[in-house]
């Protein structure tokens, strides 16, 4: 087999040098290295805004609420 066991890029697909000698590991370089770690930093900063709240009581229509008003009145304590 040959010893070519290259990486590539995530960023810009180059061949990367192996992790000893490469700081920038598994990038080429230090430029697609932090323009890779500014991307991941932006979007784990950004916070995912939802709509307008629509997700909320979406397909349940008063059914399970009967149901549960039925069980939740019938409950005995002690
Ligand atoms: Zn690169």
């Amino acid at each position: 087999m040959a010893e070519a066991d290259l990486d590539l890029c995530p960023r810009c697909g180059a061949e990367v040098a192996p992790r000893p000698a490469n700081g920038a590991w598994p990038f080429c370089g230090d430029r697609c290295k932090w323009i890779d770690l500014g991307a991941w930093i932006e979007g784990d900063y950004r916070i995912p805004a939802g709509p307008d709240g629509s997700a909320e009581g979406e397909g349940e229509d008063g059914t399970s609420r009967g149901s549960m008003g039925r069980y939740g009145g019938g409950v005995a304590e002690g």
